[in-house]
């Protein structure tokens, strides 16, 4: 407050240095949000009207309307049953000579996978932008999110695993020529003061956000570890508790760092009616996302129909986050799966009375 440096400034500065090394990757660029991250990725990318931008239907809202904000056309190929990220073996069929570029998002905190991906990336020509927006952190074989692409999105909304006192956003490139690109159109495409070659938009990185970010960054390690043991125990858990129906923990694919932005489990059966149990008995779940992005009304434009991507719309229907955070203790975990397996009782006595109605 002192130093009247509000917006970008020294702070960000050295909060943009920190999470390159943090990324492993050359240049981080500070931004207003993890949408504007995106939105500018596309930008500089030269990605605009009558463009396609492949990207997964199951995600946060922001990955398409980043898309559709640049002009493009988001064009959704479905995800994989088990990691809930977008299906390698499905994004050829949907290249077209219009494609742009390949959005895949690391969701709940697990990259996608990223080797095949890039690797239709080279041969077709085209780069890949990184949702890694609940992914800060994590890896595939070795190499951490948002350093695979051509240019990694980041968020820090509060409910991240790095969350800010308000919002903010970050990209990261190893391409000098891209992060000056970015630079410029952060602060309405100006390089030089008043002097605008291109026509960027206003999203800047608060030096009071770069501050506390600072702080919390030290503590991510520690704090990704934690959710890691919580995640570990809800499993072992889970394969103790003996649940008399369907519900499977979070896949983890072999050499992966999942660092559980959220711990997603998929119930079959009975999804709406064991969140409505655990409800009751104070247990907090959340549904990501109880609607595919192709089924959206604002996407009807793009004349997706129902079915168009089973497993997506499968996801939406089954899966439910339940309780994970660094906080969390071994009795709070305790008491989730305990209401959990009650529900079983409660599940399967009123299946009897429907029988017997
Ligand atoms: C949170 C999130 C965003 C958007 O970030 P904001 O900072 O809220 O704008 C984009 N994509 C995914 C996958 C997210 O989870």
């Amino acid at each position: 407050m002192d130093s009247q440096q509000f917006v970008l400034g020294p702070e960000v500065q050295a909060f943009e240095e920190e999470m390159a090394q943090y990324t492993k990757t050359r240049h981080a660029i500070g931004c207003a949000s993890g949408s504007d991250a995106l939105l500018l990725a596309l930008l500089a990318l030269g990605v605009g009207t009558g463009d396609e931008v492949i990207t997964s239907p199951f995600t946060f809202f922001a990955t398409a309307g980043a898309i559709a904000r640049s002009g493009a056309r988001p064009v959704f190929v479905d995800i994989d049953p088990h990691t809930y990220n977008i299906d390698p073996a499905q994004v050829e069929a949907a290249i077209t000579p219009r494609t742009r570029a390949i959005m895949p998002v690391h969701l709940y905190g697990q990259c996608a996978d990223m080797t095949p991906l890039l690797d239709i990336g080279a041969r077709r020509n085209l780069p890949l932008i990184e949702d890694a927006a609940q992914a800060i952190g994590s890896e595939d074989r070795g190499r951490t999110a948002g350093s695979m692409g051509l240019i990694g999105c980041f968020s820090f909304y509060p409910t991240k695993n790095l969350g800010g006192a308000g919002d903010g956003g970050l990209l990261t490139t190893n391409d000098e020529e891209l992060c000056r690109r970015l630079k410029a159109l952060r602060v309405h495409g100006g390089t030089t003061e008043y002097h605008h070659r291109e026509v960027g938009i206003n999203s800047r990185l608060d030096s009071l956000q770069a501050a506390v970010l600072r702080v919390k960054l030290k503590c991510l390690d520690v704090w990704s570890g934690e959710r890691q043991k919580k995640a570990q125990r809800y499993n072992q858990l889970f394969q103790e508790a003996k649940l008399e129906f369907e519900l499977f923990p979070p896949f983890v694919r072999p050499r992966t760092r999942h660092i559980f932005h959220q711990y997603v489990v998929r119930v079959p059966r009975h999804r709406d009616a064991m969140m409505n149990h655990l409800n009751q008995k104070g247990v907090g779940t959340k549904i990501y996302y109880p609607v595919p992005l192709h089924e959206q009304e604002c996407f009807q434009y793009l004349r997706y129909k129902e079915g168009a991507f089973p497993q997506a719309e499968r996801a939406a229907r089954e899966t439910v986050a339940i309780p994970c955070f660094p906080e969390l203790t071994e009795e709070q975990q305790g008491y989730v799966v305990d209401a959990i397996s009650s529900f079983e009782a409660s599940g399967s006595s009123t299946a009897r009375l429907a029988h017997t109605s």
